[in-house]
């Protein structure tokens, strides 16, 4: 097989798996988006993914998504990129010029870079805030318990559109109450969008309310 079967014969798998969760969980079908990540991997693979009907990406470094996605968008219209990673706030303007959603809203100083980008730009890409649901000290995000107070700062001091939360539980342990205390907080601000479960844990993610799985290395294979 060359490597673009591999992604797409990947995608298909991963694509029939969220289905059998959304229905499992009883969910509406195609409740659930995939957010193939594709950190790493070459704009060929990411060429190859949409060749085989995925439109929504995700990449953790603004420098290596505009590498990438800019060349494809004119033959993709549909594309549609996701900054999932640790975002600095001198790379803040990059990332609202070239991003749909921004998953990594996660600090104060971000929030009021953020502003100030979409100002400039007259672009407002769909912002999620990122929990520390672990309250992990290596992990980005905001702790739980600051989370509502975040929140109300990024809507009524900067303005932001912030769409949902995010969320990387602990590698250790059983992640499912992370994603439904995410998910409960997400209903209880009334906020559609719940970003949570990767190659490893999307059907839990998927039982508990994800909106939104973000997948990497089951579509493009182990990165290097
Ligand atoms: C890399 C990454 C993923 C995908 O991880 P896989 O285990 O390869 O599926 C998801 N979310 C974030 C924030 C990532 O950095």
């Amino acid at each position: 097989m060359t490597p673009a079967e591999d992604i797409a014969l990947n995608l298909a798998h991963i694509r029939e798996r969220i289905a059998e969760a959304t229905a499992r969980a009883n969910r509406p079908a195609g409740s659930v988006t995939l957010v193939a990540v594709s950190k790493t991997h070459p704009a060929e693979a990411v060429a190859a993914a949409l060749a085989a009907g995925q439109t929504v990406f995700g990449e953790n470094r603004v420098q290596e998504a505009t590498g990438k996605f800019p060349s494809l968008r004119p033959a993709w219209p549909a594309l549609r990129l996701h900054i999932i990673g640790a975002l600095q706030t001198n790379k803040a303007r990059d990332a609202v010029r070239i991003a749909e959603v921004i998953e990594s809203l996660d600090r104060p100083r971000l929030a009021a870079a953020l502003a100030e980008a979409m100002a400039k730009e007259g672009r407002r890409p769909d912002c999620l805030i990122q929990v520390n649901v672990g309250e992990e000290p290596q992990k980005a995000g905001i702790p739980p318990g600051e989370c509502d107070a975040f929140l109300r700062t990024c809507r009524e001091e900067h303005g932001l559109p912030v769409r949902g939360l995010m969320c990387i539980p602990p590698a250790e342990g059983d992640p499912r109450r992370h994603f439904d205390w995410l998910a409960g907080c997400a209903a209880k601000h009334g906020l559609p969008v719940v970003s949570m479960g990767m190659s490893g844990d999307f059907e839990a993610a998927i039982a508990c309310g994800a909106t939104h799985v973000r997948v990497g290395s089951a579509i493009f294979g182990v990165r290097g």
